[in-house]
């Protein structure tokens, strides 16, 4: 279906649900991180681009103009999970389970600046695949805050966006993460990779288009459920937080390449590969945008190889399936490979030239079965818009 005749098919189905039409069809994408992996809390640099995979929301301001009452109404389009209610005055962090946390958790975080949301009905729909890695949850936050900024003439800039999804999805959610996701969502564009410094949010869109260099980015889906809101992601948070303390500076951003062998040092061995990985990550990120820009993708394989290597040598957060995607890949045409996002499951990334795709295929699903692994999901992204009103 296309973007139209599946907005269209939104919209009644909204219709068919709630018994009147939509105010609008607004959607987020989802992102695949090109570089640039655990830097963002650390206040450093990342890579990331919008996909063209999507959450789309269909929203109706409950009594319209009038305001009339306070019920929020949800309903998604994935799985059986029925409709979930809830009260705008009524919203608690930590109170909400299932996904309806995460607009729930939008509309809390514009009370908490002091912005009045009515009550309203919403359906979702996306196609971002959940817990790969790829963000699904900020792409229905993102689709919800440019939904809302607008219905409620609050009139938030994308900056003010993010943020204010970081804070749902931190403190409403009670997923520590930083604001790479979000800003890819708001701020992305077509052909473009959004170049974000995380200490003064300030982006600049790098040109990457895989396909006029003959390439193709593969997202190699490996089915293991990744979990931020887990033990390894706070445990990653609080070595770079005590490398920072250590090495006295206010985030590790503020660590150069060339400031590791002192610091070698002065931290325990396991802070130290943390810290290395931060900070030679960060590093990686400054160059690919350089070769971006000054060469095209197919010169920045080699900074693909060295970032997994780094988080599968020094930040550990890599798994079995990760390596064996990112391995089979490599050893089959791809010109550089990494795991992509938070970490210990979730997807690779695949940088191919086109004519080696099907070949990158076979041998990753093949290296999969071999091993015993659920067989993973392959497919193709391109850098797409950010999150837009659809109609
Ligand atoms: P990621 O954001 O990397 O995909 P998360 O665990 O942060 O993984 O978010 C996944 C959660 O987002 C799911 O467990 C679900 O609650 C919610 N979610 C994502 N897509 C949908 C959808 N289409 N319908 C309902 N909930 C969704
Ligand atoms: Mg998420």
């Amino acid at each position: 279906m296309n973007t139209t005749a599946r907005t269209g098919a939104l919209a009644d189905r909204f219709e068919a649900t709630f018994g009147m039409e939509p105010h609008g069809v607004w959607a987020a994408p989802g992102r695949v991180n090109l570089i640039g992996e655990h830097t963002d809390y650390n206040e450093g640099f990342v890579l990331p681009f919008a996909i063209d995979n999507r959450a789309r929301t269909a929203i109706r301001l409950r009594g319209g103009s009038l305001r009339e009452d306070s019920r929020i109404r949800l309903l998604s389009t994935y799985g059986n999970q029925g409709l979930v209610e809830a009260d705008t005055a009524a919203l608690a962090p930590g109170a909400v389970k299932g996904w309806a946390k995460y607009p729930l958790g939008v509309v809390w975080a514009l009370q908490q600046r002091g912005i009045d949301v009515p009550g309203f009905d919403l359906l979702l729909d996306s196609d971002v695949p959940l817990g790969a890695g790829l963000s699904s949850s900020h792409a229905i936050e993102c689709a919800v805050v440019t939904a809302l900024n607008e219905l409620t003439g609050a009139g938030l800039t994308a900056e003010e966006m993010v943020e204010l999804t970081h804070n749902a999805e931190n403190a409403f959610v009670g997923a520590p993460t930083g604001i790479m996701d979000q800003s890819a969502s708001l701020r992305g564009a077509r052909g473009h990779a959004v170049f974000l410094d995380c200490r003064d949010q300030s982006v600049e869109l790098v040109p990457f288009r895989a396909q006029d260099a003959g390439l193709v980015l593969l997202v190699i889906d490996t089915k293991v459920a990744h979990s931020h809101a887990d033990g390894g992601y706070a445990s990653r948070r609080a070595s770079c937080e005590l490398g920072a303390e250590v090495l006295d500076v206010k985030a590790l951003r503020d660590v150069a390449v060339a400031d590791l062998e002192e610091a070698s040092g002065l931290l325990d061995p396991m802070t130290l590969r943390r810290v290395r990985h931060v900070v030679t990550e960060n590093a990686r990120v400054l160059q690919a945008v350089d070769t971006l820009r000054s060469q095209g993708p197919a010169r920045i394989g080699h900074l693909l190889d060295a970032s997994h290597a780094s988080m599968r040598d020094d930040f550990e957060i890599s798994c079995p399936e990760l390596d064996l995607a990112v391995d089979a890949a490599r050893s089959h045409g791809a010109i550089g490979a990494r795991m992509t996002g938070g970490g210990f499951g979730g997807s690779a990334i695949a940088l191919t030239p086109v004519g080696d795709e099907q070949q990158v295929r076979d041998a990753v699903v093949r290296a999969f079965a071999e091993a015993g692994f659920t067989a993973p999901d392959i497919f193709t992204v391109t850098p797409a818009a950010g999150a837009e009103r659809l109609s």
